[in-house]
């Protein structure tokens, strides 16, 4: 695997829940040494810490019924994690189309560097959100066939003991499934149309997809 770059990456990451976007970030993160920003694991972590609490009340409510944060909440979040980083993958955000405005005028127009689009289809989906396993401690997230952990439901990292999301079950995936269609979707005619769209078919292994998006993305 290619490593190592110096220039800027602005990259956003989009696709529907489970398509990957989530492993690649973090990869790309560490080989990189980029910031990886998931709004996911922002609410997620609001809502294990319950700090601060009004806040965790009102994220909880939506992540639990797999609904979007309001754009509002979330752009407070992004922009506290973004702080002055020059570099950052933005897993997760945004998520429809008023977010992404929010973000272009915030960076003005050459901000994003390139959106990498997950594309899968929702059978996989399905199957693969069913069959993720997260650490609760870490946060690194496996599957049971595809990104085993070295022992049965234990995290390499932390060596403790591997749970499923909430959100994962799957009345809750169909809700995500819908919402993601009706709001995130139109993002994708939004970045094409901007040239920034790169496509990858998120269900090939780990290893391809990676090397696809890093030759793409160093020139
Ligand atoms: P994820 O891990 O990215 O699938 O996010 C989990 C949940 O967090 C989503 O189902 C939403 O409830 C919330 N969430 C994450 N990112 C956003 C966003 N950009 N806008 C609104 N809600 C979000």
């Amino acid at each position: 695997m290619k490593k190592n770059k110096k220039e800027e990456m602005r990259l956003i990451f989009l696709g529907p829940p489970g398509s990957g976007k989530g492993t690649q970030a973090q990869l790309i993160s560490k080989n990189f040494g980029i910031p990886h920003i998931s709004t996911g694991d922002i609410f997620r972590n609001i809502i294990k810490t319950n700090k601060p609490k009004k806040l965790a009340d009102i994220v909880n409510k939506y992540v639990k019924e797999g609904l979007l944060v309001p754009d509002d909440i979330v752009f407070e979040c992004v922009k506290t994690a973004l702080k002055n980083n020059k570099s950052f993958i933005l897993d997760g955000y945004p998520r429809n189309l008023n977010q992404a405005e929010l973000l272009d005028k915030y960076f003005g127009n050459n901000g994003i560097n390139k959106v990498i689009y997950f594309k899968v289809t929702d059978k996989e989906i399905i199957k693969r959100l069913s069959s993720r396993r997260v650490c609760p401690k870490c946060g690194k997230v496996y599957n049971i066939y595809t990104l085993k952990p070295k022992k049965d439901n234990i995290c390499d990292i932390c060596g403790i003991k591997l749970i499923i999301r909430e959100d994962d079950k799957v009345s809750t995936i169909k809700k995500r499934l819908k919402v993601y269609k009706k709001e995130t979707l139109p993002l994708i005619d939004y970045y094409k149309k901007k040239n920034l769209l790169l496509e990858v078919k998120a269900n090939d292994t780990v290893e391809n997809i990676y090397n696809n998006i890093v030759s793409n993305i160093i020139k």
